[in-house]
This record gives structure tokens, C-alpha cells and sequence, in this order.
């Protein structure tokens, strides 16, 4: 028997503890299925953290995701802090975990599972979307010095700042996974206002001389943001800036179907971050309610990136799209006032489809995309 997968799990705030739990069944039960065990621990992060500790990021969990292997996350953030300073945030928390496992590349995956559920577009507009959102994490605007509010807080500042090495390293990424999937990549940016982003369009267009296979194209963030409704099913891989990226992906959300169907995964350091695009969800938070596929689906890419246990990710993903198709939706998937199906229900639908999966289709090792 292989050695059990050391992951730490961080639940964080309103519906992560939900969506994480959800997220471990599902593994349990692949494990069974495709013969690994995990030896997960459990820490604190956002505002559980600050209530426990005083702090969103205890040094405990930072030791713990440092002695693990892979790092799934819920969410952070709860109203009650949002009057608090940044040391008590829980969202710096999430943002020094981000620098402390120095994942600059955050892969969210966006496609259209068809009749999965109620979407605001046409349906003949968002079938067969399928995307990559490829955002950078560790620069840009959350992160650059000087920031703050000035005294008196008549004004305030943030700074926008990337250097051709972090823009380099996330555009080879990015046309490496183009290589992977249908060798598309459109570069977003803000060329015709920002300097940071004449860098960045500049350092796309020489690596792009290193991978003649794969068609670059360049939108600004404006126009970008408009063509994913018009014309979703045109877009490859996405490759974008911290807050563009932030923005774009949860904009892609509304092709898939809804917020709670997308997952993440944040690559580039040693350990892995996988969490779920969507927030706390405050307002839904304990009514059994949440989407538990994203987390579900960030667990997956786990097994993908960080463990190579492809066939079991694979397996996942389809037992939660054969969820899908078989009409188990959840509140944010049906319309106003329709029956829905709860955390529960969806969490158990994704396992007993597991369980209908072939066992003899065990681990099959893939290329690490951490290597790009
Ligand atoms: P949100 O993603 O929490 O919620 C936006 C809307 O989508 C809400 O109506 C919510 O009910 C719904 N929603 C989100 N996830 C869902 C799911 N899994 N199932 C069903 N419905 C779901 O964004 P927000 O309301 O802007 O932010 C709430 C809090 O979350 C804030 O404190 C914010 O800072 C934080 N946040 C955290 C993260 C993170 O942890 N990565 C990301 C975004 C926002």
C-alpha cells in the first residue's frame, strides 16, 4: 500500500467547513476505489483563525502546510471583520498563504456541463464552453508596496508593479498548457492605458517565438470581459494578471453554470494550494445549501497535480458531471423557487457514481504541469 496522502486541509469561514467536508468524503471513497489512503490534517485560517488566535494565518497552520503535501482550502471571510485592519483580515490570510507557498500560477478550469442547470445565457451560446483561466498570484496590485491609506484617509494607494520574470514564467506556463489542450492562448491586458501592461504584452510576444504550435492572440481586459459572453466557446487557455484574473474568472463562472462549480488549482512552489473559486457565501452559510462541487472539484485537480493519481481525478470529475446530468443541482443551479438538492445530496450522488466507476483503472502517472 502506498503511503497515505499528507494533506492539510484549511476550512476557513461561512461554507468552506461545508464544501471541505464534502471534498473528503469524495476522496475517502475514491481512495477505496483506486487504492490510496489520506492522512489529513485540519488547521484554522480567516476569521475562524482570528477568533481562535488573533491572527488569520496562525503560525501553527503555516507549519502544518509546510510539513504537508498539498494544501485544499475552503474559504475565508465573514462581515464581522470587514471594519477590521488588514492584520486582522481574514483575506490577508489567504493572500500570505498564497506567498508563503510562492504558487504564482492559479489554473481555474471553466466548462459547460451540458443541462447542468439554469444559466443566465442562452444555452446555445455557453455549449461546449471550455476554458482555462490562467491567473498570475503572487504580484500585481494585491501585493505591491507602498499600499495603505494615507493619514487622515482623505486617499489611499495601491501599487501595480510585475517584473518580466514573473510575467515570463507565467506566460511559459501558459502556452505549455496550451500545448495541451487545443494550443489557443489569449493574453488579457490593459496595453493601451497601463506600462505594466505594454510589459506584459511585450514578454508574451517574444516567448511566443518559443511555441510556433500555439496561437497567441491578445485582448484588452474590457473587451475580454465582453467576448466570454459573446463568444465563449472561442477561448483556450486565458492567461491574465492577479486582479484581472480575479475579476475574469468569476465572470466565467456564469458559463459553467454558477460560482460553486468551479475549482482551482495554485501551482509553481513545492506544495500545491487547491481551493474552490467562490467566497465564504455568508448568506447561505449553515442552511446546507452550498455547492460542494468546486471544493469537490479542487480535489480532484489535488490528485492530478499534486499526487499524479490521474485516473482517480478523472474519475471524480466525471462522476460529478454524470451528477450533473442527471439533474442533481443545487440551489445556485436551478431557478428561483425550484426544488434543489442539498450539500448532502450532491456529495452523495458524486459517490455512488464514483462507486459505478471500473476499479481496475488505477493511478496512471501525468506530466507535471509544474515543470512548465
Ligand atoms: P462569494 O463567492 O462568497 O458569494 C457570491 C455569491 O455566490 C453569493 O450569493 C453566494 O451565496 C453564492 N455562492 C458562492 N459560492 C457558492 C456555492 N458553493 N454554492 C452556492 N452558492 C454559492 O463572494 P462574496 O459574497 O463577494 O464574498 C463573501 C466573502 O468571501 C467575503 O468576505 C470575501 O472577501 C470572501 N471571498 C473569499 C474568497 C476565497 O476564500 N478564496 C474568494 C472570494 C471572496
Amino acid at each position: 500500500m502506498p503511503s497515505p496522502l499528507n494533506i492539510c486541509l484549511l476550512p476557513g469561514d461561512g461554507i468552506g467547513p461545508e464544501v471541505v467536508d464534502a471534498a473528503l468524503e469524495v476522496l475517502a471513497a475514491a481512495g477505496q476505489r483506486f487504492g490510496f489512503t489520506l492522512a489529513p490534517t485540519v488547521q484554522g485560517i480567516g476569521g475562524a483563525a482570528v477568533r481562535a488566535s488573533g491572527v488569520p494565518l496562525p503560525e501553527a497552520t503555516r507549519a502544518a502546510v509546510a510539513a504537508s503535501q498539498a494544501v485544499l482550502l475552503g474559504a475565508v471571510g465573514a462581515p464581522e471583520f470587514d471594519a477590521e485592519p488588514p492584520a486582522r483580515k481574514p483575506e490577508t490570510g489567504l493572500l500570505a498563504l498564497r506567498q508563503q507557498l510562492g504558487c504564482w500560477a492559479n489554473l481555474r478550469p471553466v466548462r459547460r456541463v451540458a443541462g447542468a442547470g439554469f444559466t443566465p445565457l442562452r444555452e446555445e451560446v455557453v455549449a461546449g464552453a471550455d476554458l482555462i483561466v490562467l491567473r498570475e498570484l503572487t504580484g500585481g496590485l494585491y501585493f505591491g508596496e507602498p499600499r495603505g491609506f494615507a493619514p487622515g484617509r482623505q486617499s489611499a494607494c495601491n501599487t501595480l508593479r510585475y517584473s518580466v520574470e514573473e510575467i515570463e514564467r507565467l506566460a511559459r506556463f501558459g502556452f505549455h498548457l496550451a500545448r495541451q489542450r487545443r494550443r489557443r492562448l489569449t493574453s488579457v491586458d490593459k496595453a493601451n492605458v497601463l506600462e505594466t501592461s505594454q510589459l506584459w504584452r511585450q514578454v508574451f510576444q517574444r516567448v511566443a517565438a518559443d511555441y510556433p504550435d500555439v496561437q497567441l492572440d491578445h485582448l484588452y481586459v474590457d473587451n475580454c470581459a465582453m467576448q466570454l459572453i459573446l463568444r465563449p466557446t472561442s477561448f483556450d487557455v486565458l492567461a491574465t494578471e492577479n486582479l484581472f484574473g480575479d475579476i475574469l474568472s468569476d465572470e466565467a463562472g456564469v458559463l459553467a453554470g454558477s460560482l460553486g462549480l468551479l475549482p482551482s488549482a495554485s501551482l509553481g512552489g513545492a506544495i500545491g494550494l487547491y481551493e474552490p473559486v467562490h467566497g465564504s457565501a455568508p448568506d447561505i452559510a449553515g442552511k446546507g445549501w452550498a455547492n460542494p462541487l468546486g471544493a469537490i472539484l479542487s480535489a480532484a485537480l489535488m490528485l492530478r497535480h499534486s499526487f499524479q493519481l490521474e485516473a482517480a481525478a478523472a474519475a471524480i470529475e466525471r462522476a460529478a458531471e454524470a451528477a450533473l446530468q442527471a439533474g442533481v443541482l443545487t440551489r445556485d443551479l436551478v431557478a428561483i423557487g425550484a426544488p434543489f438538492a442539498s450539500t448532502a445530496d450532491c456529495t452523495r450522488a458524486v459517490i455512488q457514481r464514483l462507486a459505478a466507476e471500473p476499479a481496475a483503472i488505477r493511478a496512471v502517472p501525468r506530466r507535471r504541469l509544474t515543470s512548465a
